[in-house]
């Protein structure tokens, strides 16, 4: 009876939640509300964008969007936005041109080759010129980011659970079965940005464990990388073809993925100017935007990231822009991974209710 009960609050919250979407957007209030705030950039982000018709390979736990839903969230948005390149938005913020109503920018994160091959096309379908932060340090076709390597080597361990220690702290992975491995990867992966307060430790940690469970299991990401679209990250020297192609911006992602504030000022002026140098002699383009890995930053890491010749950065913290603003803590919209187009575009435009409305966790 409890359960009953329970589950009826929920449908009728959840119902609530639905209509509250429907009238907001159909009454027109959304217009209003977008007219009343025209002078805001919204810059979206993606990560990556693969569908399981591509790939039958594997399946990442971490989630991905799949290019249809890319098509249909673009179709949509462009009837209510306009698309900027992070370039033309700059000038907007900085104040050097008329800014554009309800300007848009996206941005994609990481440099994957499925949102060079996928994800671009699809943006320059409806005239978006998105950006891509590329990971320069691992541009060779050989090397994976850490948390791919980990997604992919936990698929292949034989045994349900493995038990781990962080500190004083244990902690279990829970591999039953893939609802709870996803749950359980993810706590474990924030676990562990929470514990360790320098990133050389952080991944260090990371690299032993993941060396090990490879071993134990037979099984690397980097093994299959040259034929894995999930995961495998663009050749610095392929990207050159990607701009002829198409219409896009590439930005520095640093050299490692290190959190920037939490390495040594050493370390930041290097991955900041090495990524920098190494982009612009590959890809053969000026590289003048950073995006922050983790969306972490300081204020030591925003100076240096200004002396170091970048003209904006990319930060992970939710909200829009405006003119005036400072362009090193640019805020960003995820682009929303599950629910329908209406809630798709309530959720852009009100990145702040995300949390407020959301129906389950999938939005994260
Ligand atoms: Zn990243």
């Amino acid at each position: 009876m409890t359960n009953l009960l329970e589950n009826l609050k929920i449908s009728f919250f959840v119902l609530l939640k639905r209509m509250t979407i429907y009238f907001v957007i159909h009454s027109g209030l959304i217009r209003l509300y977008m007219h009343k705030n025209r002078r805001n950039v919204t810059i979206l982000t993606l990560h990556g964008v693969m569908s399981e018709e591509y790939n039958r390979e594997w399946l990442p736990l971490r989630p991905q969007i799949d290019p249809k839903r890319l098509d249909q969230g673009l179709a949509i948005l462009s009837g209510y936005y306009n698309f900027v390149s992070l370039s033309m938005a700059l000038d907007i913020l900085n104040g050097k041109v008329e800014p554009v109503d309800n300007a848009m920018v996206i941005t994609m994160d990481d440099g994957y080759v499925n949102q060079f091959e996928l994800a671009v096309p699809i943006c320059n379908k409806y005239d978006a010129h998105p950006i891509v932060y590329v990971v320069a340090g691992k541009g060779d076709g050989l090397t994976s980011l850490w948390f791919d390597r980990l997604d992919y080597v936990l698929q292949h361990i034989k045994s349900e659970e493995i038990a781990l220690t962080i500190g004083d702290e244990k902690i279990v992975l829970d591999l039953r079965d893939r609802l709870v491995a996803t749950k359980s990867y993810k706590l474990f992966r924030d676990k562990c940005k929470d514990h360790f307060v320098d990133d050389y430790t952080f991944n260090e940690y990371m690299n032993n464990l993941i060396s090990r469970l490879e071993t134990e299991s037979g099984h690397s990401l980097e093994n299959i990388q040259n034929n894995d679209l999930w995961c495998r990250l663009a050749r610095l020297g392929s990207i050159r073809s990607y701009l002829n192609r198409y219409n896009l911006e590439i930005g520095s992602h640093t050299m490692s993925h290190y959190r920037l504030d939490k390495v040594d000022r050493l370390k930041i002026i290097q991955e900041l100017e090495l990524s920098k140098k190494i982009i612009e002699e590959k890809v053969g383009e000026k590289c003048i935007h950073l995006c922050y890995p983790n969306g972490d930053y300081s204020e030591e890491v925003i100076q240096l990231v200004k002396d170091g010749g970048y003209l904006s950065a990319t930060t992970s913290d939710s909200g829009s822009n405006f003119p005036g603003q400072n362009v090193y803590k640019l805020k960003r919209v995820h682009f929303p991974l599950s629910g329908s187009m209406r809630e798709l575009l309530f959720f852009v435009t009100f990145g702040g209710l995300r949390k407020a409305f959301s129906f389950n966790n999938s939005y994260d």
